[in-house]
């Protein structure tokens, strides 16, 4: 379904560390778009359930904590800025402690529901990309453009690793492998619209593509749209 003028949907997919938020930012700021990183609400959760202690096997409690939580995207010169109960915790999110556990929040379904309510009415006026594990497929399936983006293991390692010593973090390459590993093993086989392609995704491995190749080749096919 092709919109009016500036009103696409755009979904980009894939595992972690494949480039998506850079990516998706980038084209966002090209088109004008609004851009919304998901993984940024499951993240803001996993925060506030892990601050209270609340127990990640506790489906109920967090199905709860995902009901009573208030999260807002909102942006300063482009860049999204999460707000969860009034509180900026756009850095606190982004802690290896919030990586390890995220997954294990967001394969309840219950905390599903309450994020995938929220995304949908983000985009509901068009004109975004949204990039996560399952916009293409589960969020937003009729987004006019859908691409899985992905990448070796090894080089989606190297990638996080270089973000997280930007941060400040000291990082384990090896052990950053496992981890990714993990968390893609948990998205892909959960139960409530697990980490998959869409069947009419275009996929891009980026492997051995720059940062400006996939940018180009995205809005290179969403001007054939
Ligand atoms: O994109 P990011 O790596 O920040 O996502 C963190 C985690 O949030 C993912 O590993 C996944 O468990 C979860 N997520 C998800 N569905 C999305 C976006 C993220 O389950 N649409």
């Amino acid at each position: 379904m092709r919109r009016e003028g500036q009103n696409l949907v755009i979904a980009i997919d894939g595992p972690a560390g494949a480039g998506k938020s850079t990516v998706a930012r980038q084209v966002s700021k090209d088109l004008g778009y609004i851009y919304i990183d998901t993984g940024a609400m499951y993240r803001a959760l996993t925060l506030k359930a892990l601050r209270l202690d609340v127990l990640l096997s506790d489906e109920e409690a967090l199905t709860s904590l995902a009901k009573e939580t208030q999260i807002q995207l909102t942006y300063k010169d482009h860049t999204q800025v999460i707000i969860m109960d009034g509180e900026d915790v756009s850095v606190d999110i982004r802690t290896p402690q919030v990586s390890q556990h995220v997954s294990l929040v967001a394969k309840v379904p219950g905390v599903r529901t309450e994020m995938v309510k929220l995304q949908r009415k983000l985009a509901e006026n068009g004109g975004v990309v949204m990039d996560g594990r399952d916009i293409g497929t589960f969020v937003l399936p009729e987004a006019e453009c859908k691409i899985f983006l992905t990448a070796s293991a090894r080089e989606r390692a190297i990638r996080r690793a270089r973000d997280l010593e930007a941060a400040g973090y000291k990082v384990d390459i090896q052990q950053l492998e496992k981890e990714i590993a993990m968390r893609d093993q948990i998205d892909s086989t959960r139960e409530m619209a697990p980490l998959v392609q869409a069947h009419d995704a275009i996929i891009m491995d980026t492997t051995d593509m720059s940062f400006n190749e996939v940018v180009d080749k995205i809005k290179e096919h969403i001007r054939q749209i």
